[in-house]
């Protein structure tokens, strides 16, 4: 099953990430001449982004890493573990949040710990995202030995987690001056040195992003629609540090939405291949019954379905008939016309057989070469007979030229039928059918014989 994630994104794909990302941009139009403008506060909004944001973000970790576990691609870990750093950092900031949790936050944090944290979220998801393109393209130019694979990515994952705790304990514990500029000089960025680094980290993660994968698969559309969000959260967050105003609500609904991006994908993605795993199981359980030239039944369908069918007709004391056809001559036509031609005809002859069919439960498979059966449940002699008269006729009227005396392609008919429960098993009806299909032929072919007629 090919991998969706890493394959070429069809033009399909490319115009939604496209629209998507001119949404975006358009979002951010019309938020940041607005960002410092007050709305009503809305208390839970805050947790509420948190818990989404946690949850998504590690289900975006998840999802990622069992990608890896399917695709072993190294570069997959490296962006779990962005997702990973993120579900602690915003959990962390929740938790330190003041007035969230408690009046002054949990662990103990001062007045400026969720800044920092907002700061190391904000900073770190970029430079991570960066670092799993790097990995793409250094694993391409020199591939890491298989034997250390699983240590990297581990590694990849275990890294940012513990790298989110260690900046989380500094944000807590050490006496750090404020994060970022009041919200009175938010408008204001370039004296902010911290907000330019965080804008500048995002700003070359996009670079990095699109210039690496260039937006060839689907994985580096949404990888760049994901950290375009990031960016435009950083810049309205920047733009608006008081809580309750537009450019906080906007901000806070776009770090939803950059892990949130990535889930869907990856669930979109699990769907469609489990789409086409079902469509290639049925297609194969299917080709596994159907005879490669005529398409009709083969002869394991046809061992199975008659064993089946002789059961029920043995329970429910209902006849079963079975129709042996072989097409006469038949050598000689290869002979005369060559094989390719003889293919046509057998497809012609399985076709005409398959015509007379009417009833669901009746079937015509393919036995061998030139060989056809015809089973019909719940049908007696003098009906099967009927029937085989009628495929009998149903090949001559092809009207296909033959080398034999009618100057046409024929075929002879054999059928017996298990009524009163007279057969022990299938194979005997088989052989009776065979052995009327023989006295056929040796009755001067092209004709219809019932078994024990002879
Ligand atoms: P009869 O009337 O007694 O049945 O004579 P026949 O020539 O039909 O019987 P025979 O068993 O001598 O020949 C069967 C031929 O069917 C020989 C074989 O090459 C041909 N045949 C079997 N399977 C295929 C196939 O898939 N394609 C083609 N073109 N020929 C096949
Ligand atoms: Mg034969
Ligand atoms: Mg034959």
């Amino acid at each position: 099953m090919e991998d969706l994630l890493i394959q070429r994104a069809t033009r399909k794909q490319a115009a939604v990430a496209g629209v998507f990302a001119l949404l975006i941009l358009l979002t951010l139009a019309i938020a940041a001449p607005r960002a410092q403008l007050a709305l009503p506060p809305v208390a839970p909004f805050l947790p509420m982004c948190a818990l989404t944001v946690f949850t998504t973000a590690c289900i975006a970790a998840f999802l990622l890493s069992a990608r890896f576990a399917a695709t072993r691609q190294l570069m997959l870990c490296a962006l779990g573990g962005a997702y990973a750093y993120t579900a602690v950092a915003v959990a962390l900031q929740l938790l330190t949040f003041p007035g969230v949790i408690t009046p002054s936050g949990l662990f103990g944090a001062g007045p400026h710990s969720s800044g920092w944290i907002w700061v190391f979220w904000h900073g770190g998801f970029p430079l991570l995202v960066m670092l799993a393109a790097l990995i793409r393209e250094r694993v391409k130019q020199r591939p890491v030995n298989p034997a250390h694979v699983n240590s990297w990515a581990w590694a990849l994952i275990g890294g940012p987690v513990a790298i989110a705790v260690v900046l989380g304990a500094i944000a807590i514990h050490l006496p750090l001056p404020q994060a970022l500029n009041p919200a009175a000089d938010a408008g204001n960025l370039s004296s902010d040195h911290t907000a330019l680094v965080i804008l500048l980290l995002n700003l070359v993660a996009i670079v990095v992003v699109l210039s690496t994968g260039r937006l060839r698969s689907l994985l580096d559309l949404w990888l760049a629609i994901a950290v375009l969000t990031c960016f435009i959260d950083t810049c309205l967050n920047l733009l608006s540090a008081d809580r309750f105003t537009v450019g906080w609500y906007i901000g806070r609904v776009f770090s939803m939405l950059a892990p949130g991006i990535l889930v869907c994908v990856l669930v979109w993605e699990v769907t469609v291949l489990y789409r086409r795993m079902s469509e290639a199981y049925a297609s194969l359980l299917q080709s596994s019954v159907l005879d490669a030239l005529t398409r009709i039944y083969n002869r394991t369908y046809f061992n199975d379905q008659l064993r089946k069918e002789f059961d029920r007709a043995k329970r429910s004391a209902s006849p079963l008939s079975l129709i042996m056809f072989d097409v006469d001559y038949f050598k000689r036509y290869n002979d005369e016309y060559g094989h390719l031609q003889g293919d046509a005809c057998l497809k012609a002859v399985a076709n005409a057989l398959a015509g007379v069919v009417r009833r669901p439960s009746d079937f015509v498979a393919r036995f061998g070469g030139e060989e056809f059966a015809l089973v019909l449940p719940d049908t007696d002699a003098q009906a099967a007979s009927a029937i085989a008269e009628r495929a009998r006729q149903a090949v001559v009227l092809l009207g296909l030229g033959a080398p034999t005396q009618l100057g046409c392609v024929t075929v002879s008919a054999g059928c017996a039928t298990h009524e009163h429960g007279m057969l022990a098993s299938p194979d005997e009806l088989v052989s009776a059918a065979d052995a009327a299909l023989y006295a056929a032929k040796r009755a001067g072919r092209n004709r219809v014989q019932r078994a024990g007629a002879e």
